[in-house]
């Protein structure tokens, strides 16, 4: 891996990853298409680190700057999402196997979640680089889970593998989660970016992975639980998550 571009949607899911960075040494800022990507070294990888901001347009012009101006030969996105399936509890960690998006429609031309004119839905995740993140979050589960409870109601969080699905719209009522559901029994988390990205590296074959926290269950509760998670707990997942998987990297 020559350059690792890591990007999120919002800073706390960043972490303390960009003042890692400037503490570790130079970091070149450079500001494109109303964007900071910071170029430099992070827990020992090289990398270019941003923030897409939100929803599919977003991410998938800033995985395309990773790539073409940065130079990014794989692109890891790290974020919070809606738990989808039954078994997602707020605080678990998802760690995408492979990705779609649930808001794209295009039939009767195409089926129906098909990128039309390029003939599939859904996007594998890189398996190593999915391996490596889900054994940092179970490794930043194992050595910090119990502290996250103190701050959060999050019980025992698990990791899982699986599908995750994109879409330009935040799910936040029982309607559209079972309408998600019944629509892509398999699907565990629910966000606004992933696949995006995913169909741009496939597009250019560079490898990407994605992984989510839970920080809310795609219901009436939602916006709420999401806000709080994301104060509150984050910021603490990204840095553990992606300074175990860097340094596992490096
Ligand atoms: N009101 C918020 C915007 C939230 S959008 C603000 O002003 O900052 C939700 C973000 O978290 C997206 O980036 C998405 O990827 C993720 N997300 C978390 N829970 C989600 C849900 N239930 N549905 C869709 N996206 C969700």
């Amino acid at each position: 891996m020559k350059r690792l571009g890591i990007m999120a949607a919002l800073p706390q899911e960043l972490g303390d990853l960009i003042a890692q960075m400037q503490a570790a040494g130079d970091v070149r800022t450079v500001t494109l298409g109303r964007r900071e990507y910071y170029v430099g070294t992070a827990h020992g990888v090289a990398a270019v680190v941003t923030l897409a901001r939100i929803g599919k347009v977003a991410a998938a012009a800033t995985a395309s700057a990773l790539i073409h101006v940065f130079e990014a030969d794989a692109i890891v996105f790290t974020g919070v999402a809606g738990g989808v399936h039954a078994r997602v509890q707020v605080g678990d960690v998802v760690v995408a196997d492979t990705l779609m998006q649930h808001d794209l429609d295009a039939s009767p031309l195409f089926p129906r979640y098909e990128v039309p004119l390029l003939g599939r839905a859904r996007f594998d995740a890189d398996p190593a680089l999915a391996d490596a993140l889900a054994a940092a979050a179970r490794a930043f589960i194992a050595e910090e889970g119990a502290a996250l409870g103190e701050r959060f109601a999050v019980a025992a969080p698990r990791v899982h593998r699986g599908l995750v699905v994109s879409g330009d719209r935040f799910v936040a009522s029982h309607d559209a989660l079972f309408a998600l559901r019944d629509a892509l029994p398999d699907a565990l988390a629910v966000e606004m970016e992933g696949a995006a990205i995913a169909q741009v590296c496939y597009e250019h074959g560079v490898p990407c992975a994605v992984v989510r926290t839970v920080s809310d269950s795609a219901d009436a509760a939602a916006p709420a639980s999401f806000s709080e998670f994301l104060a509150a707990l984050a910021a603490t997942y990204s840095s553990g998550i992606l300074s175990r998987f860097l340094r596992a990297a490096a």
